[in-house]
């Protein structure tokens, strides 16, 4: 889930709403895993990687979203589990749910998030950038030193033996590839990266950081009106055709036709993030809004027709892309 939809709950004794939305839905997510595993099959690469983290990525690339059932209760850190995430209970072990409070717990408010901002490691998994930018950098506003640049710059460099910057806490490697499973699927999700500012007047602005108004941001579409969903929900939920255990046999082919990204890889989560910013500005083409409120959405939208037909077609390049940059980043940093 992005962003602020769990205020309501903050101050109920459980936070029973938490994690309501999974970014790019599990299914989304669970297929960006397979197709990086039949693109590692058989490497020296693979076989560490189950070694490490006790499963295969597809299982792993959810991690990161259950986690966020983990909330504070009473000053302690309690997992609550939602039975409608039939793809978290795996991890609901005692030690399962140990390592899940336990990452909350060391990534929880050590970035010192604002009144209007959530959970660090809720930020982790995204980046909010004006679409009007040609590229992710940071400083601009909706970027910070733990989005989702960071974070999977973070994890990379505890794969490399290094130590993980702050705010980050990594415990170790296999935290390390849980979170990357995850946030290769997030980064590549154009509303995990781009993102509208309006107005008053439902006109798109550009703020600065510095002169950032927390209201006119749109939290990466949550905040918009699409036919009942919001814009964000409907931009993670994928075809219903998809059988994540058993990717397309093109989606793959596709994957492995992929190149490399060039240079050293702790540029690569920005050139992902510049291209995923690219695609959000496709994403909001055409797009108007108004701040009329609709179906709990602050902000209502017209929308250009086969908008449903080009989403599907950007969300099928941006899975496939995300696989096939997991197995090359992994491929890359798992020695
Ligand atoms: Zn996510």
């Amino acid at each position: 889930m992005h962003h602020k939809k769990v205020l309501a709950c903050v101050a109920s004794s459980l936070c029973l709403c938490s994690a309501q939305v999974q970014a790019w839905g599990a299914v989304g997510h669970e297929l960006v895993g397979s197709i990086a595993e039949q693109l590692l099959a058989g490497t020296p690469a693979a076989e560490k990687v189950h070694k490490i983290i006790g499963m295969d990525l597809s299982q792993a690339a959810v991690w990161a979203d259950c986690a966020k059932g983990v909330n504070p209760v009473n000053g302690e850190f309690v997992y609550y589990s939602s039975p409608r995430f039939k793809e978290c209970r795996q991890f609901e072990s005692d030690e399962g749910k140990a390592r899940m409070i336990d990452y909350v717990r060391r990534n929880w408010d050590a970035c010192q998030p604002t009144a209007s901002e959530e959970a660090c490691h809720k930020q982790y998994h995204y980046a909010d950038v004006a679409i009007q930018q040609p590229k992710y950098a940071a400083g601009l506003a909706g970027t910070s030193d733990h989005d989702i640049v960071a974070a999977i710059n973070a994890a990379t460099l505890v794969l490399e033996g290094k130590p993980a910057p702050a705010p980050f806490s990594i415990v170790d490697q296999r935290e390390a590839i849980l979170m990357l499973a995850h946030y290769l699927g997030d980064i590549h999700e154009p509303m995990h990266i781009g993102s509208v500012y309006l107005d008053n007047e439902g006109k798109e602005i550009n703020p600065s950081r510095e002169q950032l108004d927390p209201t006119t941001g749109t939290k990466g579409g949550n905040d918009i009106d699409f036919h009942g969903p919001s814009l964000h929900y409907v931009w993670d939920d994928v075809a219903k055709d998809i059988d994540p255990q058993h990717p397309d046999p093109a989606w793959v082919a596709e994957a492995k036709a992929i190149k490399p990204s060039a240079g050293n890889v702790l540029t690569w989560s920005t050139q992902w993030a510049d291209d995923s910013l690219l695609q959000a500005k496709k994403a909001f083409d055409g797009v108007s809004f108004s701040h009329v409120a609709v179906h709990s959405h602050p902000w209502s939208a017209n929308y250009p027709d086969n908008y449903v037909e080009m989403k599907a077609a950007i969300q099928h390049e941006q899975l496939v892309k995300a696989g096939a940059h997991l197995a090359q980043l992994l491929a890359a940093v798992v020695k």
